[in-house]
């Protein structure tokens, strides 16, 4: 077996893996990345956020071709749907991105190591695969990521049974979806489903659906879901899925089972360590598997670090991506920073949903003074215009000094409005600093604007 000379190797090639790898080359270091499939770009690209964005925006436009044009007077006969054109689409979308950053590690010459990574004591990695190497670096990144969390009882066959990556490649369009678990996946691929013909309810254990966000917006949400169509359980405990015939039985604690024909099981991610080698050096798990790292990324073996999923904090790509930039710029330069209160979390359900910083519930835990403002869609010219009038704008603002602490959105385009929003606390805005500024009319960025406002007691157009 060879072995091979590099100052940083990175393991996986996901969004925080791949991005990492490519700011170390720019940063001169002489990089490697691992990554098992033949395909960079990790879970996001190939089997998460990019394809299912892709069924979303296609699922959409049919659901929209079906009759969600009439108000505007368009009026469409014999639509029909060809969901294998439509994964076509969602295929090559993955494969011009995942292409993509090939290219991108051509460009800033980094060696692409084809298999399994596994760290065999300090500054080691053994390549396991078509071809075997041991490569020796001084820094080793660990960006492994997550897989999705088995639950007991659930039987994934891989087929009727399965996770996300299974829901993205249907091959037909299931009568009966059951999702087990509200958060982002259970909705957004649920959503895709009903669009598409499906029948979905979703199972959710907790008695909301999106725990993690502002709970009026969560409130809001689950409203506007029940009048798309969608089937609520809360509070619901799943303790079996099986495959029964041709179709599919859930049973729930103290309630009916449930047939469908498919069981989608989106109920958390956990961190990815299987077979990494951890064993063989200094690194320690907390107890949910992530593995410890410092403020830096660092884990207690020097010279190793770990950034994405596989750490504590939200299992989002672009909070990946922030932490292998800061990581690899504090190995070269010695400075490197992430602030998680910047970091926006968005779904991409219709209305979409987006939130940065506190919930009011966080503030009101912390004891935080407070004063918040929100503004209707409803009372918005562009919203109107689109024909999309549901949601609202809140902000959240220090009682005192006014400096915004959360910003939380329901409604159209609101994974794109939020990233005025996070800017506005990366550069510790006072909720006048947005009111203040101006913003374009007719648009959807100027209910951000009279929330804004409204914090201050002072909105206009309502
Ligand atoms: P999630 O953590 O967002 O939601 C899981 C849901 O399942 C929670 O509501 C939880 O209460 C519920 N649950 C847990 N155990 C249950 C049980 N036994 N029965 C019923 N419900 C149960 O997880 P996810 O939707 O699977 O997504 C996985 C990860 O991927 C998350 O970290 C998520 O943030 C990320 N993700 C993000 C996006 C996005 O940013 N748009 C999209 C997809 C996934």
């Amino acid at each position: 077996m060879e072995t091979h000379q590099h100052d940083l190797v990175v393991i996986g090639a996901g969004p925080g893996g791949y991005v990492a790898a490519i700011r170390a080359a720019q940063l001169g270091l002489n990089t490697a990345c691992v990554e098992l499939e033949k395909d960079l770009g990790g879970t996001c690209l190939r089997v998460g956020c990019i394809p299912s964005k892709a069924l979303l925006e296609s699922s959409e436009k049919f659901h929209e071709a079906q009759g969600g044009m009439a108000a505007h007077g368009v009026k469409l006969d014999g639509v029909s749907l060809d969901l294998n054109t439509m994964m076509t689409r969602k295929t090559s979308i993955v494969g011009q991105l995942t292409g993509g950053i090939a290219g991108l590690f051509k460009k800033n010459k980094i060696t692409r190591y084809f298999g399994t990574g596994r760290i065999a004591g300090p500054g080691k990695v053994v390549v396991e695969g078509e071809s075997p190497a041991t490569l020796e670096a001084k820094h080793i990144l660990i960006a492994t990521g997550s897989v999705s969390t088995p639950l007991p009882g659930i039987e994934l066959d891989g087929d009727r049974i399965g996770t996300s990556t299974e829901a993205l490649t249907y091959p037909e369009v299931p009568k009966h979806l059951v999702a087990i678990g509200a958060g982002a996946i259970g909705l957004e691929l649920g959503s895709v489903w009903m669009r598409l013909g499906a029948t979905v309810t979703v199972l959710e254990y907790l008695d909301r659906v999106l725990p993690g966000m502002d709970r009026e917006i969560s409130r809001e949400a689950e409203k506007i879901f029940k009048k798309q169509g969608f089937t609520f359980q809360l509070g619901a405990k799943v303790t079996a899925a099986r495959v029964e015939g041709e179709g599919c039985m859930v049973d729930i604690e103290g309630s009916d089972s449930i047939s469908c024909d498919r069981v989608l099981l989106a109920v958390g991610r956990r961190p990815n360590t299987e077979g990494l080698g951890l064993d063989t050096v200094n690194i320690t798990k907390d107890k949910m598997g992530r593995v410890e790292v410092n403020d830096h990324f660092a884990t207690a073996e020097a010279g190793i670090y770990a950034i994405g999923d596989v750490i504590r904090g939200p299992m989002l790509a672009h909070k990946a991506e922030e932490e292998g930039v800061a990581c690899v710029e504090r190995i070269v330069t010695g400075y490197g920073h992430v602030n998680y209160d910047a970091i926006p979390n968005v779904v991409y359900t219709h209305p979409e949903i987006a939130s940065v910083g506190r919930t009011e519930e966080e503030l009101k835990e912390s004891n935080i003074p407070y004063q918040k403002g929100s503004f209707p869609f409803m009372a918005n010219g562009r919203a109107k215009a689109l024909g999309t009038t549901e949601g609202k704008v809140k902000i959240l603002a220090h009682k005192k000094t006014d400096r915004v602490l959360g910003i939380h959105i329901i409604g159209p385009r609101a994974g794109d409005l939020i990233a005025e929003a996070a800017v506005a606390i990366e550069f510790g805005a006072s909720s006048e600093d947005i009111a203040r500024s101006s913003h374009a009319h007719p648009t959807l960025a100027e209910v951000i604007k009279e929330a804004a406002m409204a914090t201050g007691g002072k909105a206009i157009s309502i």
